[in-house]
């Protein structure tokens, strides 16, 4: 079993490939591989697979029998689709390499390629992809760090450690920010559930989190008085 099995497994790849044979063994070792596979052997197909699945990454040949492979990338990239596109090229010539890499293609291949080799490659660039990706998702507000989808938080690049509540509170202040949350709000919200008692509980965890964030006199979690607490994401200077 190769790495990827655990790491990108699921992963949706669209093959675009118009040769019975290579179509057929790179479906089989992709799909032996733990990703899901999408196959397409024309242009017009694989845009049509685009349009209607989530795909991860792109295995493009350029010889189709409809759209060139690079008029297919030169559509794709404009349209505004930025996922990972490998080339297949059957030419050894340098020009159809880097006409690809300018038109927006991440990698290529030569045929004959390696199976193993094509899968170094997609895995190189899905751990690059996830790796830009996390990136964008990443919530910050001066020093503060939250990553949604590691659930790590750093402060001031160094990291935090959170319990899942306080992950959450601090996730939900951050995708909200200024935004006054009564404890209720906070209970429903963080807790689902309606809690039957004292509110208390909303501002303990949120004293816990205030120390863990240094957050002391509080600029990022302020308190409102008498209704509840509200995000400033820039600090005091927010505060109007
Ligand atoms: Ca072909």
């Amino acid at each position: 079993m190769s790495e990827n099995k655990q790491e990108f497994k699921k992963n949706n790849i669209l093959i675009v490939e118009d040769e019975e044979t290579i179509l057929e063994l790179l479906k089989t070792g992709l799909c032996y591989e733990g990703f899901n596979v999408i196959c397409a052997t024309d242009g017009l197909t694989c845009l049509e697979n685009l349009s209607k699945s989530s795909v991860d990454l792109i295995v493009l040949d350029i010889m189709l029998p409809d759209i060139d492979g690079f008029e297919l990338l030169k559509k794709i990239r404009k349209s505004g689709i930025d996922i990972p596109i490998l080339m297949l090229t059957a030419k050894k010539d340098i020009e159809d390499r880097v006409k690809g890499l300018n038109l927006g293609a991440d990698d290529y291949v030569t045929k004959p390629f390696s199976f193993k080799e094509l899968l170094a490659r997609i895995n190189a660039l899905l751990r690059r992809s996830l790796k830009k990706k996390n990136k964008k998702d990443i919530l910050r507000a001066q020093d503060i760090e939250l990553n949604p989808n590691t659930r790590e938080v750093f402060k001031a690049g160094k990291k935090i450690k959170l319990t899942p509540t306080e992950f959450s509170l601090l996730e939900l202040f951050m995708r909200n920010p200024k935004r006054v949350f009564t404890r209720e709000n906070l209970l429903n919200r963080i807790w689902g559930y309606k809690y039957v008692g004292d509110t208390n509980i909303v501002d303990v965890h949120v004293s816990h989190l205030r120390n863990k964030l240094g957050d002391k006199p509080p600029k990022f979690i302020r308190t409102h008085y008498s209704i509840g607490y509200a995000f400033y994401p820039n600090g005091e200077n927010s505060v109007e």
